[in-house]
């Protein structure tokens, strides 16, 4: 259900330049060579380290409508660390949504490789992205997506019995904060009541990584700290890899890392000190 996100809406015309076609089924190579000095490749990534859960090697992707094109990544580099909490930050248009997709196997991009472990997502099938985000990844949009005849135990119940070793529904519902809230439907729950549940349907199926669109965007800042409060809880207890990409730059603080972006390419990266509580965060 995760993988029915924003880049299967996109309207028709918004149609990627190329499909790479599939060459070999999720590859075992050997990870690429790294160019450049220890600062600049600092400067673009973390720490280089075979631990690494995701190596993005020199990804760009550019779309195209009609005769124009859009630029929309130039290059970037950067590994994941397991159980890693990196927030993206920059403007509307600056490429998050895209990397994020990329990194969640909903898109591929148009150069560049995509590591999971040590295999080559970029190099796959769709067949084979569809499995790679079934077993690996969650995603949280900034819309819920719940399915509005069904109860927040049973929005996580769904994906639960389509996962292969899921935790339980109910435990990931308690772990959000909603474990009075199980049997009560969407329009029977807040905003950031249906989050958490988007959150939990999310983790369910114990991925790897989670991935977040945006996911306080349409909410206001008491229940957006909880959410981020949730997403921390999430990270910190399921050691889940925690990407949240946001406009919102208070809510750097809590991450372990933060990448900036501009113009498609990654500008900055700051590695936190200290990991601030959501509930220090102010904006
Ligand atoms: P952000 O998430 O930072 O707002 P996006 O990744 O959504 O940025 O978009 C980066 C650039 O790529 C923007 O110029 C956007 O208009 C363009 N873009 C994103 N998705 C598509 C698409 N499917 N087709 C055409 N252009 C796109």
């Amino acid at each position: 259900m995760d993988v029915m996100g924003r880049a299967a809406n996109r309207p028709e015309h918004w149609k990627e330049v190329e499909w790479k076609k599939p060459t070999e089924s999720l590859s075992r190579r050997p990870l690429p060579e790294r160019r450049g000095t220890a600062i600049e490749m600092a400067k673009q990534s973390s720490p280089a380290t075979v631990d690494a859960v995701f190596h993005v090697h020199e990804i760009t992707k550019i779309y195209r409508m009609g005769d124009v094109t859009v630029p929309a990544l130039r290059g970037i580099t950067l590994d994941i660390l397991p159980g890693e909490f990196v927030v993206m930050l920059g403007p509307s248009g600056s490429g998050k949504s895209t990397l994020l997709n990329i990194l969640g196997g909903l898109d591929v991009p148009t150069s560049g490789e995509v590591l999971y472990r040590d295999h080559n997502i970029t190099a796959g099938s769709r067949e084979d992205l569809t499995q790679f985000r079934r077993e690996h990844v969650g995603f949280v949009f900034q819309l819920y997506n719940l399915i509005p005849s069904l109860t927040a135990l049973e929005n996580t119940a769904l994906v639960a019995e389509i996962s292969e070793s899921p935790l339980d529904p109910a435990e990931c519902l308690r772990l959000v904060g909603l474990g009075d809230r199980l049997h009560h439907f969407p329009a029977q729950l807040s905003g950031g009541e249906q989050q958490r549940v988007a959150i939990a349907r999310a983790v369910v199926k114990k991925p790897e990584v989670l991935l977040c669109d945006e996911p306080t965007g349409a909410l206001d800042f008491a229940t957006g700290k909880v959410v981020l409060e949730m997403l921390d809880r999430v990270n910190r207890e399921l050691k889940t890899i925690t990407v949240v990409i946001t406009h919102n730059a208070a809510i750097a603080g809590m991450a372990d890392r933060v990448i900036r972006l501009s113009s498609g390419m990654i500008v900055e990266t700051k590695q936190n000190v200290r990991r601030a509580s959501p509930s220090e965060l102010a904006w």
